[in-house]
């Protein structure tokens, strides 16, 4: 069998890798060999990447290195000697590495990375006389046993930097860069007691025993706390992002003094995706300066005065890089006296409104396709672009406290709290928290997630507070200088003391802190955005494909869950037509209530009537307004659906006797209505249509007000395309009766106000036996709209109001591999509307089908929509500017693939084979909302409650 190759060179022109090869070695390793090898032929000091693979069998192996790896890794530690002319460890001259991570999606921060490798007692004395340069030498080995001692050795980070401060206090300086090399000499010796103190052994010497010590921590770091919550978040799979690969790369110094530094540059903007380089440096110092935010750096501009050839160099290397991989490059250089090194280059992190700013301004460079475009932003991205902006009068009557670096942006407001900790805590109980610290790190980040906003006193835009946060979409202003920690739990912004607790307002976007809480206004789409989404539903329009039954399918629209408030921002977000009016919201509105209460309570069919008379004209109002708001867009109205009990609530005395007085009846009628109305498991019982076979006067009125306000409508000229659903059908023979009822009504109408109104009448699919039986629902059906949330609940049989007391368990224990009330199970509830899909064609070929659970905004969820031949997603207004885009890549993906792949010709049950596959890669999405979970779509609540439930669901926090 050939021996496994472990082991990838890169340096001296050529490469082994490339940046096909980022599923073995890393984005980091796959990148630097493609930079290092012609045609890009970058200045990239060498080294060689130890594969991904070796980071699985590490854990296969409890925590044990392949055979044949260190004999492997010799070899090319002596060609990396070779190439360098130095030997690791060499007392005279040394070579000296960087040992770091690199997994094959970007992580900022997350893993370890070790610099300054080889350095010892012996080696540190040649190294200062090599360089000539004693402090140099002396820095470089105490940033080495610091790093080392914490990352590898486990040596709180703290120890180290009490040392320092220590010397630093005693010599009356501030800055790290005013330390001579004797001072140190000191910190090491200091350092090197506290180490054996700590660890019971001397810090380790042998360049080799330091070498394979990186390299386990590194590969140990794939499975750290915060790379594990970072994957969670970021829905990064396991199964598909392996591990983390270790490149060991000669080291380049941005220490040795003035004309040498290291940077960090985007090719573009990452919080505005504005077209121009955004840089930053800082003058001698080394890389983890600038990411850790410890100082603030300098704008590129500074270096373009001070080095103007290096500025130029950096300039067209950005160009280049661009240019090669088509997409913004986050690049890492160093400069070492006067010589510019490459160390890394990757498709940089962007927020939502850089991403969606980038792919419309690279469409017409032409750099990249429409297509291309619309995959380059992920849906969820464009919540940031829906995030509430500062209302415009408030901001103007606010005075800023401070301004500095506009590092994520968007508005944020809350409560200050100082620790991360804290952060959570107090998001827990419901408070809206911003995050204030003198700089973050990577340990910060469940905190970070919940806070509606990041200030921080030190770090530039490239440290790890702004680079996490623009991942996140959560508003940040960092490197912010008028922020003073002046006592415990105490802050002053500018000249303004603020307490724990007390408010203040941030604005990403420009940089400026205010005191208080300043209100917000809600999101529009215009611009890029606009254009953006304008080109996913061309693409939509354009989609044609064969569903499993055989059937053509062509386009795909995305509708609105809204009734007549939501409607206009539904309008305004670009729903081609509302696929879900839940007509019982309007029902919760005064006087429309207590009229529908005491209808309720009513004991004749009379007395019903002239109760939802009253009705009828107030629903006729809601309807007109909603037809008017969609200038002739498609408004699907459901009729009745949830269990009469929602209305009478009266568990308490108190509760019946104030519906009592409400509704001017004796309190024992109440307390009668309510024991009738009790059902054990309501939402199987007396709801939906079922209450149209029992009361049809109820129906009967709600299809008089739709036909009344329709006629309206028509006689003021304004267009109209109104439907009308019935929930909750088992039978066929409850639409059949229905149908006909609503027909005559219908009818009546249009004799009473001379016109000719027709409705498209269609069933929801709710249940198992709907589908089951759709070619006999079909009949008399015009439509179907599944459902899906009490089809995922009669699937399963899980109640869809209780099911969160055990889902966390089934998510942690994998017994199911994801929320099936968040994302569409594809293998029972997915074959469910495979199923309905092929029967009801079968009797109407050209049936019209679409989905209004809350499913329909999930982006999983729409491209099996897609696959399964849905005409329509019908989802909450705020995702819809997601599903246009969501919608859109299912279609990119599914013409992508290679015509063998397509869906099988026969039958839904013929996806199990591809279903697994698509299962697996929902799985860590699944369970990666968990940790948010107080923010994750929660399973729609009982019906009344199901529209705040809804408006909640839309925003991020
Ligand atoms: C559904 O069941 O998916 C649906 C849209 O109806 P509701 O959530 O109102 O029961
Ligand atoms: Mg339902």
């Amino acid at each position: 069998m050939a021996k496994t190759k472990y082991v990838y060179f890169f340096g001296n022109g050529d490469a082994e890798g490339d940046e096909t090869m980022r599923p073995l070695l890393g984005g980091k390793g796959a990148n630097l060999a493609q930079m290092a090898k012609a045609p890009l032929s970058l200045p990239v000091p060498p080294g060689f990447t130890i594969s991904i693979d070796v980071c699985q069998e590490y854990y296969k192996l409890g925590k044990k290195y392949p055979a044949g790896l260190d004999a492997e890794v010799e070899k090319y530690l002596a060609k990396l000697e070779k190439a360098m002319g130095k030997k690791l460890g060499d007392e005279k001259d040394p070579l000296l590495v960087s040992v770091r991570s690199g997994a094959a999606e970007s992580m900022p921060g997350m893993m370890d990375t070790i610099l300054n490798l080889g350095l010892n007692d012996k080696s540190v004395e040649g190294l200062a006389k090599k360089t000539n340069n004693p402090r140099f030498a002396w820095d470089a080995y105490r940033r080495f046993i610091q790093m080392y001692g914490n990352v590898a050795m486990g040596v709180d980070h703290d120890k180290f930097e009490e040392i320092i401060s220590e010397v630093k206090s005693h010599r009356g300086i501030k800055e790290d860069t005013e330390l001579t090399a004797e001072e140190l000499q000191e910190i090491v010796s200091k350092y090197k007691v506290m180490y054996k103190k700590e660890k019971g052994e001397a810090f380790p010497q042998d360049p080799k025993k330091q070498m394979w010590g990186a390299i386990g921590a590194v590969f140990g770091s794939w499975m750290n706390e915060r790379a594990i919550v970072y994957r969670k978040l970021n829905n990064i799979d396991e199964r598909v992002i392996k591990g983390t690969a270790v490149t060991v790369m000669a080291m380049v110094f941005g220490n040795m003094g003035d004309t040498s530094g290291t940077g960090v540059a985007f090719s573009r903007d990452p919080s505005t995706g504005e077209n121009h380089f955004m840089a930053e440096y800082l003058i001698n110092a080394q890389g983890e300066d600038v990411v850790a935010g410890i100082r603030t750096p300098m704008d590129i501009s500074a270096l373009e005065k001070q080095q103007p050839k290096i500025f130029a160099e950096i300039t067209k290397i950005r160009n280049r890089l661009e240019k090669h991989y088509h997409d913004m490059q986050d690049m890492e250089f160093t400069v070492q006296e006067g010589k510019l090194y490459m160390l890394q280059c990757r498709n940089g992190k962007r927020t939502g409104p850089a991403a969606v700013k980038m792919a419309v301004d690279m469409v017409k460079e032409k750099l990249i396709t429409k297509e291309t475009a619309l995959t380059r932003v992920k849906p969820d991205q464009l919540d940031q672009l829906l995030h509430p902006q500062f209302e415009a009068k408030a901001l103007k009557a606010a005075t800023p406290l401070a301004e500095a670096l506009n590092a994520s942006p968007g508005a944020g407001a809350g409560q200050i709290v100082f620790t991360a900790e804290e952060a959570v805590e107090w998001h827990k109980s419901g408070k809206k928290v911003m995050l204030v610290r003198k700089e973050t790190s990577p340990d910060d980040i469940a905190g970070m997630y919940v806070a509606e906003g990041i200030l921080t006193s030190t770090g530039g835009r490239t440290s790890h507070a702004a680079v996490v946060a623009r991942g996140m979409g959560t508003p940040c202003v960092c490197g912010c200088a008028a922020v003073v920690f002046s006592g415990k739990d105490e802050v002053t912004i500018g000249n303004k003391v603020f307490k724990k607790g007390d408010t203040i307002s941030i604005d990403g976007s420009t940089g400026k802190v205010y005191a208080g809480l300043i209100p917000v206004t809600p999101p529009s789409v215009s611009g890029d955005f606009e254009t953006f989404l304008s080109w996913a539903d061309e693409v939509r329009a354009k989609s044609v494909r064969k569903t499993p039954s055989g059937k053509v399918v062509k386009g795909f629209n995305v509708l609105a869950n809204a009734e007549q408030n939501e409607a206009p921002q539904a309008f305004r977000f670009g729903a081609a037509g509302i696929g879900l009016c839940r007509t019982e919201h309007m029902f919760f509105d005064e006087p429309k209530l207590t009229s529908f209460q005491k209808m309720i309570i009513s004991d004749s069919t009379e007395e019903r009537k002239k109760n939802l008379d009253k009705i009828l004209p107030l629903q006729q109002k809601d309807f007109f307004g909603i037809i008017k708001t969609m200038e002739g867009r498609a408004v699907t109205i459901r009729l009745l659906d949830p269990p009469l009990n929602e209305f009478i609530q009266a568990k308490t005395d108190a509760e019946a006797q104030s519906l009592a007085k409400k509704l001017d009846v004796d309190v024992a009628v109440i307390k009668a209505k309510f024991a009738d109305l009790d059902e054990h498991n309501p939402m199987l019982g007396h709801r939906g249509c079922r209450l149209a076979i029992t009361y049809p006067e109820i129906y009967e009125m709600q299809v008089e007000a739709i036909a009344l306000a329709t006629a309206e409508a028509e006689k003021k000229g304004i267009k109209h395309d109104v439907r009308i659903m019935i929930p909750n059908v088992t039978t066929v023979n409850e639409l059949k009766q229905i149908r006909e009822q609503a027909e005559a009504v219908i009818a009546k109408v249009n004799k009473d106000k001379g016109t000719k109104l027709k409705f498209q009448i269609g069933s929801m699919i709710e249940f198992p036996r709907a589908a089951a039986t759709a070619d006999q629902i079909a009949e008399y059906a015009d439509f179907f709209s599944f459902g899906t949330n009490d089809l995922t609940q009669t699937t399963f049989g899980f109640s869809r109001d209780d099911y969160s007391k055990f889902i966390d368990s089934y998510l942690d224990q994998k017994v199911l591999l994801q929320d099936p009330f968040k994302t569409l199970d594809e293998d029972g509830v997915g074959v469910m509307i495979g199923l309905a899909e092929e029967k009801g064609r079968a009797v109407k070929s050209d049936l019209h089908l679409g989905i209004c659970g809350e499913h329909g905004g999930d982006p999983a969820s729409i491209e099996l929509c897609y696959k399964l031949g849905l005409n329509y997603v019908s989802c909450s207004p705020f995702r819809v500017p997601a599903a246009r885009l969501a919608g859109a890549q299912a279609v990119i993906k599914a013409n992508a693939k290679p015509a063998a792949k397509k869906a099988p010709a026969k039958k839904a049950t013929a996806k199990k084979a591809t279903a697994k596959k698509a299962t697996a890669k929902k799985e860590v999405k699944a369970s990666a909302k968990k940790a948010t979970a107080k923010k994750a779509v929660k399973a729609p609540a009982k019906k009344a409650t199901a529209k705040k439930a809804t408006a909640k669901k839309t925003t991020k926090k």
